[in-house]
């Protein structure tokens, strides 16, 4: 069903006697939060100003991740005279990755905006982003041409992690997008399908293809409080986005295991020519305990490498859920609008 224009829509009287009346909505704009007391009614209102000038119905979706402040309470008593507000609850932090799959299985817009709570993604882009989608593109990423607010080491890291997956993953992951994003619900009945557990969002995002156009922003800083990520989270996230995205790793391995036996094989021979021919001993220890040291070294490495693959299939194998809902709470609109 298409969606109802806002204008014949917020003329709709009888909708509000009765309940049946669907309208489909256009955007569902998903906001996957942890502890972010301080800037959801500031988020809220941005969005809910972005949304008024596309003049239609839409849905905004918070999921909170196991927040331990303020925020559910806030969020859900959210609510707008023309846009249905909803707010899930998951039972304990999931994770932003589940968070948003949690958000897109709920969604029910013709297309989806994943957006952060902290406005470090601005919601006034939302009218372009919807644009881009009319005028025919399946997937408008949003790509950061400045990180406000980020450390040299972050954006530095950042950089060369996106560069190094869209060399060794198997279909292309755009340098500089991040999980803001539109997406034709079309993409969105994709990614719902993809079963996995360990998910690298990023990757999975790019993973259906379409038809992509690509905006470029000014990511702002964050508007309060700290960010929700730490080295050893980013670390454990380009792991998982590693072996969740590529078995070149293995192919690696493999390579790295026959070029030292064919390295060893060589030497082997050399040294045994020059000890029959030449009668010359053996040379001494440094060299031995380097090979020994390296081989090990390269032993070592394979098996790590070996066991994060095993590890991600033992995720896998136990079927669990992604996340677990604790509350849904919905608040309908009112349609109480005025055209006068
Ligand atoms: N977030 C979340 N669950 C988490 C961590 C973060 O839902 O476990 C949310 C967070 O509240 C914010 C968004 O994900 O809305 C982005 O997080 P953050 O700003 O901390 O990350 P950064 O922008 O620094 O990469
Ligand atoms: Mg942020």
């Amino acid at each position: 069903m298409s969606a109802i224009p806002y204008r014949q829509y917020a003329n709709f009287e009888s909708a509000a006697k009765e309940p049946t009346v669907k309208a489909q909505p256009l955007v569902s704009v998903i906001i996957p939060f942890l502890n972010e007391a301080d800037v959801l009614a500031v988020c809220h209102r941005r969005v809910c100003e972005a949304l008024s000038k596309l003049q239609q119905y839409c849905e905004i979706i918070y999921i909170d991740d196991g927040s331990n402040d303020n925020s559910w309470k806030m969020v859900s008593q959210f609510k707008h005279p023309l846009h249905q507000i909803r707010s899930l609850r998951l039972s304990r932090n999931f994770g932003k990755e589940a968070a948003m799959s949690a958000g897109m299985k709920a969604a029910s817009g013709r297309c989806v905006i994943l957006l952060d709570a902290d406005l470090q993604d601005p919601p006034e882009y939302i009218p372009d982003m919807v644009q881009a989608w009319q005028d025919g593109a399946q997937v408008v990423e949003m790509q950061r041409r400045e990180r406000h607010g980020e450390s040299w080491v972050k954006r530095t890291t950042a950089h060369c992690f996106y560069r190094f997956m869209s060399k060794i993953s198997n279909h292309p992951i755009t340098e500089n997008v991040g999980d803001f994003r539109l997406m034709d619900q079309k993409v969105v009945n994709v990614i719902n399908t993809l079963p996995e557990r360990t998910r690298f969002m990023k990757g999975l995002l790019a993973w259906p293809g379409f038809t992509r156009k690509v905006l470029t922003f000014d990511r702002d800083p964050r508007l309060a409080g700290d960010t929700k990520w730490n080295y050893p989270k980013l670390i454990h996230l380009a792991l998982e986005g590693i072996t969740s995205f590529s078995t070149k790793p293995l192919r690696w391995a493999t390579m790295a295991g026959l070029t030292t036996s064919a390295i060893a094989f060589i030497m082997a021979l050399i040294i045994f020519t020059k000890t029959i021919v030449w009668g010359d001993p053996v040379a001494g220890y440094p060299s031995t305990i380097l090979v020994v040291l390296f081989l090990g070294g390269i032993q070592l490495l394979s098996i790590g490498v070996l066991g994060e693959y095993v590890g991600r299939l033992f995720i896998e194998s136990k079927q669990r859920p992604l996340y677990v809902l604790m509350e849904d709470a919905m608040t309908k609109p009112t349609f109480k609008y005025s055209d006068s």
